[in-house]
């Protein structure tokens, strides 16, 4: 039962009903607007103390926040595997970290020496990535600012080496994924590293079984997405698979896509 009442906080959290979405506003472009406005306001209030305890290595978490938290961790060093084996951190490429939360991905790429450009949709989540960096010196090649994905600005010498958008598309409806990978991908010189919640039978099952208990953790709406629609959104912004990955604990689901320029 545990695992079944809990399961939509895992598939990231947070859930509730399309329907109450639809009955709202049926306009995609108004919903987006109201699944954005619902996002920001969630991660920098209730949502920011949650998550920024999950993605810390410390600070008190239940079970099944544990189980997430170390399901991220693992996510964040296979992206960080695949830096490795290029070098591309190390020699100093620029990596913007599109909707960076607390940093757990933006600071390890900078510590390794890349210049990284970080933002994120919460003022609150910015603030914290900016502290830890500086806690950790390395203020210097990470910069974080407060900006949803549709408004990151490109360096003035045109653009970023690598685009990363780790566990961000749960907040992306289906009919706004391609727009926003498409987005992403005319930022990115060479390379996107994305991940999403994977639309599959099972993990379905585990959302739709979980959104039968709402919760106070279930605060902000979760959207599957099935691999091929990514990988089609991908093709048509011109960028190809290079490599894949999947992270599933009991209460946390990631694949891991890593693109490049076709
Ligand atoms: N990528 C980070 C954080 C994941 S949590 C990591 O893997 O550690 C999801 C983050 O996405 C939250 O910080 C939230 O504020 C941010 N977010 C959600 N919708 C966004 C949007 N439209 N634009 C920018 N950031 C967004």
């Amino acid at each position: 039962m545990l695992l079944i009442s809990s399961g939509a906080s895992a598939l990231n959290i947070g859930v509730p009903a399309s329907s109450a979405v639809a009955t709202r506003a049926p306009m995609s472009c108004v919903r987006m607007a109201d699944d954005k406005a619902e996002v920001e306001e969630y991660f920098n209030n209730e949502g920011f103390n949650r998550w920024s305890r999950i993605y810390s290595e410390d600070g008190e978490v239940n079970s099944v926040q544990l189980d997430i938290r170390t399901g991220h961790a693992v996510t964040v060093d296979k992206v960080l595997g695949w830096v490795d084996a290029d070098g591309s951190a190390k020699a100093g490429e620029i990596f913007c970290d599109a909707g960076c939360g607390v940093g757990s991905l933006s600071l390890p790429l900078a510590d390794r020496g890349a210049k990284v450009v970080a933002s994120d949709i919460s003022a609150a989540m910015v603030e914290e990535a900016a502290k830890r960096a500086a806690d950790a010196g390395l203020s210097e090649r990470a910069s974080f600012s407060t900006s949803d994905l549709e408004n990151i600005q490109v360096p003035a010498d045109g653009k970023f080496d690598t685009v990363t958008c780790i566990d961000v598309m749960i907040h992306y409806p289906q009919e706004k994924m391609a727009e926003m990978v498409s987005g992403l991908a005319s930022k990115a010189d060479k390379r996107l590293i994305i991940s999403f919640a994977p639309d599959t039978w099972y993990y379905r099952a585990l959302k739709s079984f979980g959104e039968l208990f709402p919760g106070p953790s279930k605060t902000t709406r979760a959207y599957l997405h099935t691999e091929e629609a990514v990988v089609a959104a991908l093709k048509d912004s011109g960028f190809k698979l290079s490599r894949t990955e999947m992270t599933g604990t009991n209460f946390y689901f990631s694949r891991l896509l890593e693109a490049v320029r076709e």
